[in-house]
């Protein structure tokens, strides 16, 4: 499906979710050229059949479309407008589809700097996880202008299975933030549901059943549960490190935005606490297994 408007596809950043973008590139038959800092996810790119670069200026310079998938927004400006970034690069407009989650404010700041040079920007924040980006199935929540949107939707695509443009640059970072704040907020409210319907006497393989016929259910019910806790799995490929910095990030935009949220100024502080327990590199879904009643303990 190579397509000549968006040119050679460039993946910066291989981990968890961008190696399963590469390789859903490739077998759609996109030339991608990847860089990470890892050596490791470097080979495992180049195994997968993308073309490694020792550099971002090298990529920048080989791909008209180039895809971020970065830890948090500090990593996506270094990338973008820092010292050997894109904007330092002497090249043609380029199109930037970032699917990190990162911060509205930020990526409009970096959009208007890139757009004076010449590029563009838009971002595509996803879900679904390492399942979804392997399988070319991630909802993706597109932010961007019309025209800039149509231009990368070859490549939107060929990642996503439902792709929502949800506004102008900015707005797709916004809802990823919205969409893990419930995320997070679900993840507690369904382990306290557990913890009260065994305590009633109700296994929780019948509870999770009949919720999930009936209107308490949710993708936690539905999905995380079956998927990853029940079965003592705890390998969604989503770690406690970033879902906490999206609950930092969601806390962040309330207050900036000045908007009350109390039921999720609550999670948020579970959360963060959940740091004494939780390391940064432990699934997600392992916050169902801290009772916060006995101060971050685990059940
Ligand atoms: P990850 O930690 O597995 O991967 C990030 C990669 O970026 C790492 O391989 C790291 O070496 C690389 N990196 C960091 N700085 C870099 C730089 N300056 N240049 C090049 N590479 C650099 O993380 P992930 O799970 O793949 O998540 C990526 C993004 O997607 C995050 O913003 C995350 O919140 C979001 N996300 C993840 C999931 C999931 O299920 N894992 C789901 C939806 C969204």
């Amino acid at each position: 499906m190579s397509n000549p408007e968006t040119g050679t596809i460039g993946v910066i950043g291989l981990g968890n979710m961008g190696l399963g973008m590469a390789r859903t590139l490739l077998r759609d038959g996109f030339p991608v050229i990847g860089f990470d800092l890892s050596a490791e996810r470097q080979a495992e790119a180049a195994l997968a059949g993308a073309t490694i670069v020792a550099s971002v200026s090298e990529l920048y310079a080989a791909c008209k479309t180039v895809i971020l998938s970065l830890p948090a927004a500090n990593h996506v400006r270094m990338v973008l407008t820092g010292d050997a970034g894109l904007t330092s690069c002497d090249i043609d407009g380029r199109l930037v589809i970032d699917t990190t989650t990162s911060e509205p404010d930020v990526t409009r700041e970096i959009d208007r700097v890139l757009r004076g040079v010449g590029h563009i920007l838009i971002d595509a924040p996803v879900s679904g996880g390492p399942a979804g980006a392997n399988s070319g199935q991630l909802t993706m929540m597109v932010g961007g202008d019309d025209a800039d949107v149509a231009r990368a939707m070859p490549v939107l695509e060929s990642l996503g299975g439902k792709i929502t443009h949800v506004g102008p640059v900015g707005a797709g970072h916004a809802v990823k933030i919205v969409n893990n704040m419930l995320v997070a907020s679900h993840l507690l409210t369904m382990s306290e549901a557990v913890r009260l319907g065994n305590a009633a006497g109700v296994t929780t393989e019948n509870l999770i059943a009949a919720l999930n016929a009936g209107s308490g259910r949710s993708a936690i019910s539905e999905v995380n549960y079956p998927k990853w806790v029940m079965n003592g799995a705890f390998d969604s490929g989503f770690t406690m490190g970033l879902m906490r910095k999206d609950v930092r990030l969601a806390m962040a935009l309330a207050r900036d935005k000045d908007v009350a949220l109390p039921v999720c100024e609550l999670a948020g502080q579970i959360w963060a606490a959940s740091s004494e327990l939780l390391a940064d590199d432990a699934d997600f879904n392992r916050i169902t297994e801290c009772d916060p009643t006995h101060a971050g303990a685990k059940s």
